[in-house]
């Protein structure tokens, strides 16, 4: 029986609709829920919402905001089991990846609450020996649009430091994970005792997204827009926000490059690279999209990478827990991958392993023979696709790693540390992780690309300041002396 709910979650109970869509489940392509199908006016009702709270939000003490936060990390705690169950029915993840993903959303509510208690600001010397301050102040109601791939993470960090600082919320989450991220995060704030209207729910179809969208920027109630998701919607959504001069922190693809060196630790180098490649099914921003490999290593890193991959089984994950690589989240996604198989392999690429498509799964592939005029080499795959790209020296590593209009986070795997180092200082990424995989997250940390992977910093001290505005205050003490003549 497909789950239903009683509506959406605006100030602060659930308001019915008339419309609801479809949300299935990946593995068997089965209805897992109705989920009200929100328009504009429904989000406008919850911007309105926002707006009501905001004012005591914003004034309620900073320990007491961060209360509520650490509630919600208990309410996620104790609610795993049922919270990875969701997230593997409603999303199609190995078992191992829910538990990751519950206690990382668990990590950013608990960072949250610690960024509270966080200066402000500074005090700053004056010329005129005022006391002069640079302070933080919420802005106001945030815009919160959030992805299908790690939705309880990235749903949480996209609102967690904002409402701490003292902004409300309006969440829309992916069509594709509406429970789990957003209505879960209704009931869950719900539960914790939340002040209505500091969180809303808005959860739409892809038919109404462009409308509700529209309205999650252009209001002038809302003052600040953080988007997770792809380049091309979110170009769309930061030249709508730029139009209306808004803050707005977008966090987009990326098609990052594992650099293996020919004195890398070979155990260490293709566990990396094969948790990067595939884990999740490659469907994670910093997924290993490009391994590149020093020559002199190339034949033996291949054989034995093909050997780690290869044991990776493949299945319906809410089935059986040795099912690592399940479904991708769609047909759409699926015909995607497909495609750039197809494309590579016409134009000369070698099935190293894999290439098996089996409606929504697909075998953890491993392409050789890669060249730059392949789909595969440029574009985002977000499947378990990748090439291996033999290299000579670490100035061609990084000029491959390099030529991409993307730029998230990138890895390199050395023995020597200052190789790894100087390699780091040069690539174009937001995030680079050494003798690590580039799949790397932790709350307090700064997490953001650089070129087309984005514009803004989530995490810590840096979300704070991302959603907040910086005010500059000060008291004269008959220190400023103006011109006679006035
Ligand atoms: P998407 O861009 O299709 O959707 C993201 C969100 O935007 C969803 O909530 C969707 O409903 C919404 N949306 C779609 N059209 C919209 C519109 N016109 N106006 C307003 N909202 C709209 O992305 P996706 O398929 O959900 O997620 C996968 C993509 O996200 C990949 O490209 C991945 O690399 C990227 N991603 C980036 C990060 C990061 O932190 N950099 C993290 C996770 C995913």
């Amino acid at each position: 029986m497909a789950r239903t709910f009683d509506g959406m979650y605006v100030g602060g109970s659930w308001a019915a609709t008339t419309r609801t869509f479809s949300d299935y489940n990946p593995s068997d392509g089965s209805v897992w829920a109705e989920v009200p199908d929100a328009g504009r006016l429904e989000a406008r009702a919850a911007i309105d919402a926002a707006q009501a709270a905001f004012h005591d939000w914003s004034e309620t003490p900073f320990n007491h905001r961060a209360e509520y936060m650490l509630k919600a990390a208990e309410i996620l705690e104790r609610r795993r089991a049922d919270i990875v169950a969701a997230i593997q029915a409603e999303g199609g993840g190995w078992f191992g990846k829910g538990m990751f993903e519950v206690g990382l959303a668990k990590d950013v509510f608990l960072s949250a609450a610690a960024a509270g208690y966080a200066p402000i600001g500074d005090v700053m010397p004056s010329e005129h020996n005022k006391i002069s301050l640079a302070v933080r102040r919420p802005m106001g109601v945030v815009s919160v649009i959030s992805p299908w791939n790690v939705p309880l993470v990235l749903t949480s960090r996209g609102m967690a430091f904002a409402m701490t600082a003292g902004n409300t919320i309006v969440l829309k989450p992916s069509e594709e994970t509406p429970y789990c991220g957003g209505l879960l995060f209704a009931e869950i704030f719900e539960e914790a005792g939340l002040p209505s209207g500091v969180l809303n729910v808005v959860t739409c179809s892809r038919e109404t997204v462009g409308e509700v969208g529209d309205e999650l920027i252009e209001n002038p109630l809302v003052k600040g827009i953080s988007f997770t998701g792809s380049t091309p919607v979110g170009r769309q959504i930061a030249a709508k926000a730029g139009a209306h001069l808004k803050k707005c922190c977008v966090e987009l693809g990326g098609k990052d490059a594992l650099i293996v060196c020919d004195d890398a630790d070979m155990e260490r180098a293709t566990s990396a690279a094969s948790f990067g490649s595939f884990m999740h099914q490659g469907q994670i921003c910093m997924s290993v999209e490009k391994l590149l490999v020093q020559e002199g290593i190339y034949d033996e890193f291949l054989r034995r990478f093909v050997e780690r991959a290869a044991k990776l089984k493949v299945g319906d994950t809410t089935k059986d827990q040795a099912h690592v690589i399940g479904p991708l989240i769609n047909d759409r996604q699926a015909r995607k991958v497909k495609a750039q198989i197809d494309d590579a392999v016409a134009k000369g690429a070698h099935l190293a392993l894999g290439g098996g498509v089996e409606g929504r799964f697909v075998h953890p592939t491993i392409l050789t023979n890669v060249t730059p005029d392949m789909a595969v080499y440029r574009d985002e795959t977000f499947g378990p696709v990748v090439p291996v790209i033999p290299f000579r020296s670490d100035e061609e590593a990084v000029a491959i790693a390099n030529d991409s209009m993307y730029g998230l986070s990138s890895g390199v795997i050395t023995t020597d540390e200052r190789r790894g180092l100087a390699i780091a200082e040069q690539l174009e990424t937001g995030m680079c992780h050494i003798n690590c995989s580039p799949v790397n997250d932790e709350p307090h940390a700064p997490f953001g690309g650089t070129k087309s992977s984005g514009v803004g910093r989530h995490g810590g001290m840096w979300a704070m300041e991302t959603f907040t505005e910086t005010r500059w205050i000060t008291l004269d003490r008959g220190g400023r002396h103006y011109p006679p003549v006035f």
